[in-house]
């Protein structure tokens, strides 16, 4: 049996993940992070337009999205991108806003195999995404893993890429450094280790 493998992300750190419609980037988000560290595209969707799946409403959404993440990274707050980052350019803007604030990108690739990602897309209660889109949106993710330069030379802390359909992980925050421990003078403060003793 192979063992689990871990993520590890900074305390201060840009989370981007990466996947197709139905990756289930909004699951694993919710199950792993705290709501007020997920800024999720739909959600920004939704408050600039009452309809999350407005298309036309995403250049607002993302101001707002970026504007958001900023904040939260100049107070070193561990912040979340739930949106599909599928090209080159979502995800540079996402690693640059967080250079600005000195904090480290980690990417989380959400890649369980297509026909997954199909059943969900099309299982999902609500709203609906065309299985041609999902298609494009793979092709699409397939070549940003493949490219040089790839996804990983894109100015990323690390990049973890999950195929497992499940999306099996050991996901580990970091402590978050405090004065004591900057001075030496204790040890890290208990490991927000996992969401329920993050409560
Ligand atoms: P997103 O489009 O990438 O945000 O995907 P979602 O998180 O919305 O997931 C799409 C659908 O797949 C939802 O109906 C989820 O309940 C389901 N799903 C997501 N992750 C898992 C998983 O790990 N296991 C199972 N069985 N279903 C999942
Ligand atoms: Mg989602």
């Amino acid at each position: 049996m192979t063992a689990m493998p871990e993520i590890v992300v900074p305390a201060s750190s840009l989370v981007v993940l990466v996947g197709v419609s139905g990756s289930g980037k909004s699951t694993f988000a919710t199950a792993r992070f705290r709501p007020t560290e997920i800024l999720s595209s739909d959600a920004f969707r939704a408050m600039v337009a009452d309809d999350e799946a407005d298309q036309g409403a995403s250049r607002a959404a993302f101001e707002l999205l970026h504007l958001a993440a900023r904040r939260r990274l100049e107070r070193g707050r561990l912040t979340v991108v739930d949106a599909t980052s599928l090209t080159r350019s979502a995800r540079s803007s996402l690693v640059a806003l967080a250079r600005s604030s000195r904090r480290p990108t980690v990417a989380i690739v959400l890649d369980p195999p297509l026909e997954v990602c199909l059943e969900r897309t099309a299982a999902r209660p609500g709203r609906s995404v065309a299985a041609s889109v999902v298609r494009r949106q793979h092709d699409a993710l397939r070549r940003a893993l493949a490219d040089e330069p790839s996804l990983a030379s894109e100015g990323f802390a690390s990049v973890h890429r999950l195929t497992d359909p499940d999306l099996a992980v050991n996901l580990r925050i970091e402590p978050r450094r405090t004065a004591d421990t900057v001075r030496g003078t204790a040890g890290t403060i208990p490991g927000r280790t996992s969401r329920a003793d993050r409560r």
